[in-house]
């Protein structure tokens, strides 16, 4: 399978395309456009077995993916190392169609488990010069750095580097992110996402700190990250779907990451059929698809911090998929839900059934009440994307409940954490990049 940039017609110097090898280790397209597959592969879902586990299902799933890659013999190992995680099917309180997908029983507690797993497998697996170094340099808003820092830990050759903006993630992300230690540094930048992304952006363009330090993203931008969101979607659709009934599918949504696995899923046959993108109060994915005006603008905050996004980095992938279609045509939609309702949700979903939801499951849990109260009787998945106890000073308000943190997390809570403070500069980051690598 090649991979091509998005890029690749519209830009005066385009990319080549490349093997899955390249494109896991670039990250980025020189044309500065994301790689995609050049065909999506399909699949005949009735030649798959819907009780596998995932790992196993995984493999299959991505092996056309993986064809003429040095990796390809290693799939099957690779999905059993990363994807080894429980992902529960939980029926939704009193509704006998409806289920949500619990994708936070990883290490960090959240969905970008996963797919920080998957690359990171990937990339040791490719990694064939034992001098070679490589630092992982990641902006998150939260969830990635974590799910990157776990993923990455003590793992030989590898260094992470994240930055976080300063009072923006919960307590618990906080301490979350500098428990790690080891080849992990943690940085606390003064400023917001935006600018923490802006570091790490103009650190990777640099081209000689870049190669002096081996640096390398881990954002959601990597194809080694939206391969493994597949696996999960194919998994919940050969389980629930029925011949009459496809498995219709609502999705949390900011960079727009995981729903494309989804998306990405049902165009190589699995049985799924509308999909929805749930987003906060970041309306530019509501507004595309309602105005079919792309406008991408500064991220909102909002309780669903991990998906406070303004331009969501995947729509350029989206757009490139659907380049021959209609993608107003894609049955797709995106609808936006703002704070008050978030609260009222997950205090709903609370006192009916005991069931506590973070704030990002709430947006997708939200619309779901919507469409039964509008007669929709059809078969719905939710995704539900982290655990509630890492959002712990929204959800206990809103509750009145203590809420323990599940047993990865609450170990790393007991462990010192520590971040070092960073002024919103890219020249403070390069000095701090070389300092680490000495
Ligand atoms: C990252 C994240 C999202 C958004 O996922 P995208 O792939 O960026 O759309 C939603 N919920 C949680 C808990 C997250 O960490």
């Amino acid at each position: 399978m090649d991979y091509v940039s998005t890029r690749a017609q519209t830009s005066s110097r385009p990319s080549a395309p490349v093997g899955l090898d390249q494109a896991l280790t670039a990250g980025l397209a020189d044309d500065g456009g994301l790689y995609v597959p050049m065909q999506i592969p399909t699949l005949m879902p009735d030649r798959l077995d819907g009780s596998q586990p995932l790992a196993e299902l995984a493999s299959h799933v991505l092996q056309p993916f993986f064809s003429g890659s040095s990796l390809a013999p290693e799939l099957d190992s690779i999905c059993r190392q990363a994807l080894d995680l429980p992902i529960p099917l939980v029926p939704v309180f009193a509704d006998d169609h409806a289920w949500l997908l619990e994708l936070f029983h990883g290490p960090t507690a959240a969905f970008k488990d996963f797919a920080a797993r998957f690359l990171a497998t990937c990339l040791a697996a490719l990694r064939n010069d034992p001098q070679q170094h490589q630092t992982v340099l990641v902006a998150t808003s939260g969830d990635t750095g974590a799910a990157v820092a776990s993923a990455f830990h003590r793992r030989p050759g590898f260094s992470v580097v994240i930055l976080y903006p300063d009072g923006k993630v919960s307590p618990r992300q906080a301490h979350q992110l500098g428990a790690f230690g080891d080849n992990v540094h943690c940085y606390k930048v003064q400023g917001n996402f935006d600018q923490c992304q802006a570091m790490a952006k103009q650190a990777l363009n640099d081209v000689e700190l870049s190669s002096r330090l081996g640096l390398t993203s881990a954002n959601s931008i990597s194809m080694g990250r939206l391969l493994p969101q597949i696996t999960y979607y194919a998994y919940a659709a050969l389980r629930l779907a029925n011949p009459n009934d496809k498995l219709n599918v609502i999705v949390p949504t900011g960079n727009l990451g995981n729903a494309l696995g989804c998306i990405l899923a049902r165009a190589m046959g699995l049985p799924i059929g509308r999909i929805v993108l749930a987003t906060n109060a970041n309306r530019t994915l509501p507004d595309f698809f309602e105005h079919r005006n792309y406008r991408g603008r500064p991220g909102l905050e909002t309780l669903a911090n991990a998906m406070d996004v303004g331009d969501p980095s995947n729509f350029e992938r989206l757009a490139w998929f659907y380049r021959d279609a209609d993608l107003h045509k894609a049955n797709l939609k995106a609808e936006s839900i703002n704070d008050d309702t978030i609260r009222q949700c997950i205090e709903r979903v609370y006192r009916a059934g005991g069931y506590v939801l973070c704030p990002h499951t709430a947006c997708a849990m939200e619309l779901l009440h919507r469409y039964r109260k509008q007669g929709d009787s059809r078969t719905w998945l939710v995704a539900a994307t982290a655990h509630p106890a890492k959002f712990e000073t929204i959800v206990e308000a809103v509750t009145g409940q203590r809420l323990d943190p599940p047993p990865a997390l609450a170990e790393l809570l007991t462990q010192s954490s520590h971040a070092v403070a960073l002024e919103p500069d890219v020249n403070q980051l390069r000095n701090e990049l070389i300092t680490i690598r000495q």
